[in-house]
């Protein structure tokens, strides 16, 4: 049986996930940016935490771990240990465990920090990103290099394109303006920041979005792809080069 998750905007931007295996009723939340709205999100549904995942040691997506805690068992990067709240189970790139009857692979996706975690349901073709992949973009490189955030990208990437990428910031209309100067005559990305502006008037989640949507229209992916690499002036670069110059540039946009 599938799983439903429900989206919890929290802070100006952040986003948290309820994710719900119906089979057994079993629920884990992606990330504690806030206590308040995801305790009303629970209340409302009558649902009471089993898991709690935590993406990375941000504050923005870890300081309502213990408020909301409560007997969960707490989820995280054995390598970032240190960091994160306490964890009741550690995990590191390849591994696999439950919710309820829904198999959940890790993937460590570093980069914006080193011990950046994605969660993949397999079954489900949803990956809970963070701040690795973004909706239209990707995180800023703090701690790792920008080689080994494009291997973390580049492992997203081979999922299945129908995957549905969750995020952890509503970015959206940033990222668009940036991608603007990156692809300006990509229609499906004049497309999609359109859909995006209609979600934030309606006050609606800009998540979650497919892979392959991802590929057409996010210029962080676009790396392996001409328009792209020409755009940056590396016509004949490889793709993490290219990947590399597209990061600086938007840290400085
Ligand atoms: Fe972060
Ligand atoms: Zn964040």
């Amino acid at each position: 049986m599938p799983v439903e998750v429900v989206t919890v905007p929290c802070r100006s931007d952040n986003y948290a996930y309820l994710v719900r295996d119906i089979g057994s009723g079993k629920v884990a939340l992606v990330d504690a940016p806030e206590v308040a709205p995801i305790r009303a999100a629970l209340d409302a549904r009558g649902w009471k935490l089993d898991q709690i995942w935590i993406t990375h040691h941000h504050d923005d997506h870890t300081s309502g771990v213990e408020a909301l805690r409560d007997g969960a068992e707490v989820i995280g990067h054995g390598k970032d240990a240190g960091r994160l709240p306490p964890l009741d189970r550690a995990v590191a790139e390849g591994d696999r465990f439950q919710l309820g009857e829904t198999d959940v692979k890790v993937f460590d996706v570093s980069g914006h920090t080193v011990g950046h975690i994605a969660f993949y349901l397999p079954t489900e073709r949803d990956v809970f990103t963070a701040d690795s992949l973004m909706a239209l973009g990707c995180g800023r490189v703090f701690e790792g290099t920008h080689a080994m955030m494009w291997d973390s990208l580049t492992k997203l990437m081979a999922l299945p394109p129908d995957t549905k990428i969750w995020s952890g910031h509503n970015y959206g209309q940033a990222n668009g303006r940036f991608a603007m100067s990156i692809e300006p005559k990509n229609q499906a990305l004049k497309d999609r920041i359109s859909r995006i502006e209609a979600a934030d008037a309606a006050g609606e989640p800009i998540v979650p979005v497919t892979l392959a949507e991802e590929l057409e229209t996010n210029p962080f992916l676009r790396a392996t792809e001409t328009p792209v690499k020409q755009a940056v002036g590396l016509p004949d670069g490889d793709d993490a080069a290219v990947f590399a110059e597209v990061r600086r540039r938007k840290d400085v946009f």
